[in-house]
């Protein structure tokens, strides 16, 4: 199966899967969910929307944000991460769209990313999800679904990449959904600790899931008080392991001795071995 026959299939199945695939955030206006976007970077959407509650409640528009100061915007969002950063990008993008933009939200990817606190991801949500402009934003779920499942190749190893490989295998009029669909699948069931593959439609075509299956099965009976580990292919314990990086860009435990990276924890009898599970750094 290609990748276009993947991300067709993929989206398939994640439609019968996720009804109502789009934003968590709660906004009523692009003023709103410029605000929320900014403020959910590195940040659960639950925990934004309690903070816009009363956010918003007081500052209800685009004028009253550009009056306030950052130090009487922290008060509201400290409890979302980077509050500090966050209420001088909030105060510093009202201020640059009432000077700039007469207090509407640009429309274009460039002017938006001329606003404090929005980069590039950023400005594609708000493209995306309040004007409805075609955008494919990459956030930490796109990109570790797309690279897991094996939408992208292997050199996808920035959200920019991601972003244009995603592109050119999933119809333009279909940018929008995928992305909350794949983000969506990526918070609830592909997460980045432990993804629930028992529960997912993908398993037949998911790369990775192939990769764990390949994982060598667990060791009974290994003797941990001989060493915290067990190379199988030299009958080996040892306490020191030796590294090797895997074609696959994952550091591994190998035998010191032999170079193999048939090794297994003494204590649980289970593999040494990693799938590389694709987190943004
Ligand atoms: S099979 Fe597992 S790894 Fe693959 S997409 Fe589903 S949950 Fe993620």
């Amino acid at each position: 199966m290609n990748r276009t026959q993947k991300a067709r299939r993929t989206l398939d199945r994640l439609r019968e899967e996720i009804p109502t695939p789009e934003t968590e955030l709660r906004y009523i206006n692009p003023y709103q969910l410029i605000v929320a976007v900014i403020l959910s970077a590195q940040c659960t959407d639950k925990r934004v929307n309690i903070v816009t509650e009363d956010l918003f409640a007081d500052y209800p528009t685009m004028a009253d944000l550009a009056k306030a100061t950052p130090d009487e915007i922290y008060p509201y969002i400290q409890s979302v991460t980077y509050p500090n950063n966050k209420s001088k990008h909030l105060v510093g993008m009202a201020e640059r769209v009432m000077e700039a933009y007469d207090g509407e939200v640009p429309q274009t990817s460039k002017e938006l990313m001329t606003l404090p606190g929005v980069g590039r991801k950023t400005a594609q949500v708000v493209l995306s999800v309040a004007f409805e402009v075609d955008a494919l934003p990459v956030d930490t779920h796109v990109f570790r679904v797309s690279n897991r499942i094996g939408l992208v190749k292997k050199d996808a190893l920035t959200p920019r990449k991601v972003e244009r490989q995603l592109k050119r295998i999933i119809p333009q009029d279909e940018w929008g959904e995928a992305h909350h669909l794949l983000i969506l699948h990526g918070r609830y069931t592909c997460t980045a600790r432990s993804p629930d593959c028992d529960a997912c439609p993908l398993t037949d075509f998911c790369t990775y899931y192939e990769r764990l299956q390949r994982l060598p099965d667990p060791i009974d009976g290994l003797d941990a008080s001989r060493g915290l580990y067990y190379c199988s292919t030299t009958d080996r314990y040892f306490d020191e392991p030796a590294y090797k990086t895997d074609r696959y860009g994952v550091r591994q435990i190998v035998c010191p001795v032999s170079g193999s990276m048939q090794v297994f924890h003494t204590k649980t009898g289970e593999t040494t071995k990693k799938v590389p599970d694709f987190r943004v750094n």
